[in-house]
């Protein structure tokens, strides 16, 4: 999956928040999947409670125990709401054994790899996201990607720097340039970006592919066959939805930060999660509770009352003054009691898909000094990431990812574990073909392992975002604030962090 700035320029202007303005290391490593078996959700048991209507039992909590803050849900947006609550009484509760959500890596032969969430957006230094990853030491692991180090793989031909480089991208390269310097349209909008409220309207109620129709910038030049492959690829990796799906105004906001360059951290971003989890054990140990689920979460006298279950069926309940529910929207409309009916509205519209990530071990490096690249055409897998790339000390091995995002209707086969093997022969099949060209033979390819995400990420469809359906389905309640990559519908890590520290600070505001 490739990489999307997001407001990072334009946070200050904007007047948005001021942050805006432009465990230890096993926390975000799961179980690694193992031969003929699955990694990622660990989803089962809490289907249980949460589909098949199983009833919920709620103990009494523990007298006279109530904490500042319960944040319910461990991925990158309820550990970034953690650590900015750190110095209170707070505690996460996270489902899976492990925290990080879709941002998780496993390690093979020393390489670090994700299993989901890759890359970070480019942040302007000195921006208060900036900052924010230099407070946690990530600067100093991280490696920033350019244009050289994309490709792009089409029939077994590896093409480097393809937006310098084709004929069918140096036109669109130079305006795709000239708006994400000069106007970038920004989400939420604020009207600073360059268009007015009539453009953002109109572009976020058509689809991404209307709009490219039109063609580059005012010479109405037609986009080429090959450049609107590479977009769709794009959307499809980044949304799960393709060009006819997604609102103009998200596409483009997403697709123009990939413009820009992105940074890598070792294992993606399971560092982040990482890096923020030290800190939340550092200043207390015992505040992370992993594999229990939170199955019901009730105001009672101005409090909450947070029931977890274990995967062997026990409940318990935790008091708390305040509640951040960073988990999926469709989980919380199952879990946090008294939604009211408006909300769940908006809540039931809201599309999420799901994923299939690819692993592949190599006894070999094949790509060096590239971090990825589009893999076309007529694939189902959309891009490829090398895990090595942002290794400090590469070794003679390489983890290469190919990355497939699904439609719904996939989700019922991706979640029977008897899937396994026939996607796995895919994927085999799919490096020989993408690697032709880099003379893989198949002794290369070690192993092949597969990672599933059930619900991955939302997708905004046109007219979703202009009208208000993410804001509305986030309404907070008193004392219960709603953050995660779904409060506005743009799937990536600067989403999850923005709404997790304006969830924590009026958690603060609410307690003081
Ligand atoms: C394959 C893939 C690749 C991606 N690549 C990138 C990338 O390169 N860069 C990028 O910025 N973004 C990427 N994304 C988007 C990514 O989803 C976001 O960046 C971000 O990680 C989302 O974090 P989150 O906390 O909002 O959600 P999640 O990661 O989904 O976290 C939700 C958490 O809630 C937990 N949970 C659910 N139900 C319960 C319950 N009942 N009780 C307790 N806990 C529960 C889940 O187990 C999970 O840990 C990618 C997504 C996928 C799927």
């Amino acid at each position: 999956m490739n990489r999307r700035r997001f407001l990072q320029t334009l946070g200050a202007a904007a007047g948005l928040a001021p942050w805006l303005a432009r465990r230890s290391l096993r926390a975000s490593q799961p179980p690694t999947s193992g031969e003929g078996r699955y990694s990622g959700d660990e989803a089962s048991f809490i289907h249980r409670y949460l589909r098949d209507g199983d009833s919920v039992e709620t103990p009494q909590p523990e007298p006279g125990r109530i904490f500042d803050a319960i944040v319910v849900g461990g991925g990158v947006a309820g550990v970034a709401a953690t650590y900015k609550l750190r110095d209170m009484d707070v505690l996460l509760i996270e489902k899976d054994r492990t925290i990080g959500g879709v941002s998780k890596k496993e390690v093979w032969e020393g390489i670090e790899y994700p299993i989901g969430a890759a890359y970070i957006g480019g942040t302007d230094p000195g921006s208060a996201l900036d900052k924010f990853y230099r407070e946690l030491g990530l600067h100093k692991e991280w490696r920033k990607t350019s244009e050289q180090e994309e490709a792009l793989f089409t029939g077994g031909e590896l093409i480097r720097d393809f937006w310098k480089n084709h004929p069918d991208f140096t036109p669109a390269r130079e305006y795709f340039k000239q708006l994400l310097e000069n106007r970038y349209p920004d989400i939420p909008f604020t009207g600073q970006s360059g268009w007015s409220r009539d453009q953002y309207l109109a572009m976020d109620r058509a689809n991404f592919s209307d709009w490219l129709a039109r063609g580059i910038g005012k010479t109405g030049r037609p986009y080429p066959p090959l450049l609107l492959s590479v977009i769709d690829c794009y959307c499809r990796a980044a949304f799960c939805a393709g060009l006819k799906e997604l609102s103009a105004w998200a596409g483009l906001n997403f697709f123009l930060a990939d413009m820009g360059s992105s940074f890598v951290l070792p294992g993606g971003n399971a560092r982040v999660v990482e890096r923020m989890a030290e800190r939340i054990e550092g200043a207390k140990p015992g505040r992370i509770v992993a594999g229990r689920a939170v199955v019901r979460v009730a105001a009672k006298n101005k409090r909450w009352l947070v029931t977890t279950a274990s995967a062997d069926g026990k409940f318990s309940t935790y008091e708390a003054r305040a509640v951040v529910v960073a988990l999926p929207k469709f989980v919380a409309a199952r879990v946090v009691d008294g939604i009211p009916s408006a909300q769940l509205g908006a809540i039931s519209q809201i599309r999420t898909r799901p994923y299939l990530v690819v692993n592949g071990l190599f006894r070999r490096r094949l790509l060096p000094d590239i971090y990825g690249g589009y893999t076309l055409p007529g694939n189902p897998f959309t891009d490829l990431g090398v895990a090595e790339f942002a290794s400090r000390s590469p070794s003679g091995k390489s983890v290469l990812a190919l990355y497939y995002p699904m439609t719904e209707a996939q989700r019922g086969k991706l979640l029977l574990d008897d899937s396994f093997a026939g996607f796995q022969a895919q994927a085999r099949t799919a490096f020989q073909s993408i690697l032709a060209g880099q003379r893989m033979k198949p002794e290369d390819l070690l192993d092949v392992k597969l990672t599933r995400w059930g619900h991955a990420v939302p997708y905004p469809r046109p007219g979703q975002i202009s009208s208000g359906l993410f804001e509305a389905a986030s309404k907070p309640a008193r004392g219960l604030w709603y953050c995660g990559q779904d409060s506005d519908g743009t799937p990536c890590i600067e989403t999850a962090l923005q709404s997790a520290f304006e969830a924590a600070a009026s958690v603060r505001k609410h307690l003081s």
